[in-house]
């Protein structure tokens, strides 16, 4: 275990903190330590700016005319490129929309287009599970194709790829446990069999660095709306390496993804490049916030944030076994920083009361079913006193048994 730091350090650590200044663009409710960035992130000033701007000025007085005008039509690729930067992908592979699980769907019967002599989709069972649910619907519509599952099938996912492969779909960083895996390997390995990979990067993009291009990905998606801050429902990502452009073929053929949209032609051509991922009319709204929204990511190091969001998760853990060890909570993601998201799960027999009593003081995170208590870290708002402040919380809540109180085991619909 790590040396267990007093206060005096933890304010000389944000004090040497050259993400600090990050945290004046955001909006943060005073008092609030929050913990949940990986599910919703906070608005910053800038999503706000966009937001209004967007409404008062564009939809307001412009009208139809913000189409041409405000950039509205080429938001979605403008937008995936900016994406793109944080996850290593060049200009011209990513594009912003639709939700993950849509895009899930598109990228997963794009790949089996690719290799129409296959039939295996492989993927984990520990996966978030939308990902699984799309995969169950893409192989309810082709005669044939079957799912293999990590957890299910074999213990490990690379015991599972075999020359019948055509896709694994696999999250880079595990949304319960925060396990992360070596996206470079696993791809070759798929690669080598002849099967694409599908990378769900929803934990990954704003919480840590990654290099698609570099590992030679095949197709990637994303959220928006978790560590890159683009608000409730914030349209999600689709990356396809350049290669397989000319080849894809996906089912939801729309005319956002025509060559020609306003050609209106009576027969679907598809469109050049990444476009042919998009389908319909999306969010300009919710689009313009994101794009505030990255605006703050602009001036982000990302191997600057990496190092913090270590440092963060490290000093939860280190203050949660010193401070709560006797409670009966157990890590469950990798004690080792680098095999780590930019998140730390503890459970506990009472998690979701556990939980409740945390949010009921100020201090956000979220339960995941059976046991999970999640706590995501954010480097560019969270500071080491928000740590050190929650691990006291939590301390308390334990060592009075303030869980207990009945109020706390109420159920809601969204946890
Ligand atoms: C949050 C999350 C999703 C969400 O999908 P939506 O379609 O945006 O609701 C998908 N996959 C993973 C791994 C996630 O963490």
């Amino acid at each position: 275990m790590n040396a267990v730091p007093d206060f005096a350090a933890i304010e000389a650590m944000d004090a040497a903190d050259w993400l600090r200044p990050m945290r004046e663009r955001f909006i943060l409710p005073p008092g609030l330590i929050y913990l949940d960035g990986n599910s919703l992130g906070v608005a910053s000033t800038a999503a706000f700016d966009e937001l209004r701007k967007a409404a008062t000025e564009e939809w307001g007085q412009d009208l139809i005319r913000s189409w041409n005008t405000a950039g509205w039509f080429d938001m979605p690729l403008a937008l995936g490129d900016r994406v793109g930067r944080l996850i290593g992908a060049a200009a011209g592979q990513t594009v912003v929309c639709d939700t993950t699980s849509i895009n899930i769907y598109k990228a997963l019967h794009a790949a089996m287009a690719l290799r129409p002599d296959r039939s295996v989709i492989v993927s984990e069972g520990g996966s978030f599970p939308t990902d699984l649910y799309m995969a169950e619907g893409v192989v309810s519509t082709r005669p044939g194709a079957s799912l293999r599952l990590e957890g299910v099938d074999a213990p490990e996912i690379e015991d599972l790829i075999d020359d019948s492969v055509a896709v694994v779909l696999v999250n880079h960083v595990n949304y319960k446990s925060g396990v992360l895996r070596d996206m470079a390997a696993l791809t070759r390995k798929a690669q080598e069999h002849g099967a694409l990979v599908i990378w769900d990067l929803c934990h990954t993009a704003g919480a840590l660095p990654v290099d698609l291009d570099g590992a030679n990905v095949d197709f990637a998606v994303g959220c928006t709306y978790k560590y890159l801050n683009g608000g409730p429902g914030a349209p999600a990502f689709i990356y396809a390496a350049t290669r397989h452009h000319g080849d894809i073929r996906q089912p939801l053929s729309g005319w956002w993804g025509h060559a020609r949209p306003f050609a209106f032609e009576q027969h679907y051509a598809a469109g050049e490049g990444i476009r042919r991922f998009l389908c319909g009319t999306q969010p300009i709204l919710s689009l313009r916030a994101l794009k505030g929204a990255l605006d703050v990511w602009d001036e982000v190091d990302m191997a600057a944030l990496r190092e913090k969001s270590i440092r963060l998760t490290d000093l939860f853990i280190t203050l949660v076994e010193a401070k709560c060890g006797a409670y009966g909570l157990e890590l469950e993601s990798p004690r080792d920083g680098a095999k780590r998201g930019s998140q730390v799960s503890f459970s506990h027999p009472n998690s979701y009361e556990v939980m409740q009593a945390l949010i009921a003081r100020g201090v956000i995170g979220d339960f995941r079913a059976p046991t999970t208590m999640r706590f995501g870290f954010t480097p560019l708002y969270v500071s080491y006193a928000d740590v050190w402040r929650a691990v006291e919380i939590l301390e308390e809540i334990l060592s009075t048994g303030a869980w207990e109180d009945a109020r706390f085991a109420v159920r809601a619909a969204v946890t």
